[in-house]
């Protein structure tokens, strides 16, 4: 399925898996001023090929490598001829593929491989300009794209919301905090963050400010029960209540005890 929500300038494109009416995961790609900000999965290629025919697209970015970003590339490239840029090391990735774990393949695909492009440090649109922004930590080859003048902020996986409960086993924490810091620094007094699973932040720095004092805060009350010998598990239990739905449905790939484990202290 794919819905088109316009937000002024930007054109937000929400797409996912539709099964029984449902849309099992909704990941949003954005458009805007001849720039396409990622791809979708693999199972909404046709949709979002049928739209982007009919707007002006002059060039598309992918913000990370991850399936459920770079789905129709391979359509992008072959049909409308457009190149796609990428991270330095997002490329072999998208180029030779990865293995997916059982439940991405059904809920995004194996996307179709393709060559894509090493990003520049500035994409530069007909009216604006982005910056590429490294910001690893969701995974090493994520970027986000910043618009100085307009403070857009195309945020891409990095930022979820503001008391993140779960993390996928492949995350690091310490590169998410580095990355968000990063992005509290930049030039501009509004920060909107457009987030690839659509949420739209208008206050991006003060909505990363809460997610960084949540960290520390949480941060604080894993190392006061590790001193107390409680286990990772247990740590998890006490301050959380439960593990969550996605843990058993993802093979632990997703889950609070992903979190718990990455803050507890180093030895
Ligand atoms: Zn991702």
């Amino acid at each position: 399925m794919l819905k088109v929500n316009r937000l002024g300038e930007v054109v937000q494109l929400m797409m996912g898996r539709e099964m029984e009416g449902t849309v099992l995961y909704w990941t949003a790609a954005y458009l805007v001023d001849g720039l396409l900000i990622d791809t979708g999965c693999a199972y909404t290629v046709e949709e979002l090929g049928g739209f982007l025919e009919k707007q002006e697209v002059e060039l598309v970015v992918n913000s990370h490598h991850h399936e459920d970003h770079i789905g129709a590339n391979a359509f992008i490239k072959q049909q409308l001829g457009l190149e796609i840029y990428a991270h330095p090391l997002a490329i072999p990735l998208i180029k030779n593929g990865f293995p997916l774990l059982e439940y991405q393949e059904m809920v995004w695909g194996y996307p179709e491989l393709t060559e894509v492009q090493p990003l520049p440090e500035t994409i530069r649109t007909k009216h604006y300009s982005f910056e590429v922004i490294e910001t690893p930590g969701h995974s090493l080859d994520h970027i986000v794209l910043f618009e100085r003048e307009k403070g857009w902020c195309f945020s891409g996986d990095l930022f979820v919301s503001e008391n993140l409960k779960v993390l996928r086993a492949d995350e690091d924490i310490n590169g998410i905090i580095a990355s968000l810091e990063k992005l509290m620094a930049l030039p501009a007094e509004e920060l909107t963050l457009y987030t690839s699973l659509g949420r739209v932040v208008p206050d991006g720095k003060r909505a990363m400010a809460s997610f960084l004092e949540y960290l520390r805060d949480l941060r604080q009350k894993v190392a006061g029960l590790a001193g107390e010998s409680l286990t990772a598990p247990e740590i998890r239990d006490h301050i959380f209540g439960r593990e969550t739905q996605m843990a058993p449905l993802t093979g632990g790939h997703f889950s609070v005890l992903n979190l718990v484990e990455q803050l507890m202290p180093k030895e």
